[in-house]
C-alpha cells in the first residue's frame, strides 16, 4: 500500500471464482475504492484482520466454508456493513444471511451498476454510523463523500482520488485553516511530508476542475505561507452580516 492509497475505502471482496472476483475488483478500483480480495473464508478472515474493511462483499458459495459460517464468525468480532452475494435464489438463505448480520443481498448474477448503488449505499450507512457525514454542500457544491461523487452547480466533476481525498479533507474541516503538513499527512501520508509541491500541484488541478480560481475564490482559499480554508460563500455572508 502506498500512502496515497491511504484513505480510500477498503472493500473486502470475498469471492472463489476468480473471473468474478477480478470483475468486481476491476469495477471497484475504477471508483476509487481499494480492493482486497479473497477467495476462502479462512482468507477472508485473515485479510478482514489485517486490513480493516469499511465493506465486505461475501459470496455465500465458498469451497472451505459455507458463506453463512464466516458471516457468522466475521459477525463476533466485525461490525463492518456486509453485502453478500449469492447464486442461490432460494428466500430462506437470504433470511438466514440478514438473521447471521448480512446488511443486504445481491442474487448472482448482477448488474455492475446495481452492485455499485448497493456499495454506496453500505458505505453511506457505515460512515453515518461513525457519525461522519456522508454528503457536504456548499453553495453550488455538492460532495456525497460515501459515493465519492462531485458536483458543481449541479453539473457531475470527475476527480481523481487524490483529488477528491484533498477535497473531502478540505470540506470536512470546513472554516478551518488547515496547514500543507496537515494536508500532507491525512491526504498523502505522514511520509510526503515536506513535499509541499504535491499540495500546490493537486490544488491547482482541483480548482480548475471545480471551476474555482485561487485570485477570486469561490470556496477554497488560500492563506499564504500557511495553508488553505475552505469557507461556504453563504456562511461568510451570513458573518458580514453579523458584523454589519
Ligand atoms: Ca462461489
Amino acid at each position: 500500500m502506498t500512502a496515497s492509497e491511504g484513505s480510500a475505502p477498503v472493500i473486502l471482496v470475498v469471492e472463489d471464482e476468480a473471473p468474478i472476483r477480478r470483475l468486481l475488483t476491476v469495477l471497484l478500483e475504477s471508483r476509487g475504492y481499494r480492493v482486497v480480495g479473497a477467495s476462502t473464508g479462512s482468507e477472508a478472515r485473515i485479510r478482514a484482520a489485517e486490513t480493516p474493511p469499511a465493506l465486505v462483499v461475501l459470496d455465500l458459495g465458498l469451497p472451505d466454508d459455507d458463506g453463512i459460517t464466516v458471516l457468522r464468525e466475521l459477525r463476533t468480532w466485525l461490525s463492518t456493513y456486509v453485502l453478500v452475494l449469492s447464486a442461490r435464489t432460494l428466500e430462506q438463505e437470504k433470511v438466514l444471511a440478514l438473521d447471521e448480520g448480512a446488511n443486504d443481498y445481491l442474487t448472482k448474477p448482477f448488474g455492475s451498476a446495481e452492485l455499485l448503488a448497493r456499495v454506496r449505499v453500505g458505505l453511506r450507512s457505515s460512515q453515518e454510523a461513525r457519525g461522519l457525514p456522508s454528503v457536504v454542500e456548499f453553495s453550488g457544491l455538492r460532495l456525497d463523500i460515501a459515493a465519492r461523487e462531485v458536483s458543481v452547480d449541479g453539473r457531475p466533476v470527475q476527480l481523481t482520488p487524490l483529488e477528491f481525498r484533498l477535497l473531502v479533507e478540505l470540506a470536512t474541516h470546513a472554516g478551518k485553516a488547515l496547514t500543507h503538513r496537515h494536508l500532507l499527512v491525512h491526504v498523502w501520508g505522514v511520509g510526503s511530508v515536506g513535499r509541499n509541491h504535491y499540495v500546490r500541484v493537486c490544488m491547482a488541478n482541483l480548482r480548475a476542475k471545480l471551476g474555482d480560481t485561487a485570485s477570486h475564490p469561490r470556496w477554497i482559499y488560500t492563506l499564504p505561507g500557511v495553508g488553505y480554508r475552505m469557507v461556504d460563500r453563504d456562511d461568510r455572508s451570513a458573518e458580514r452580516d453579523e458584523h454589519r
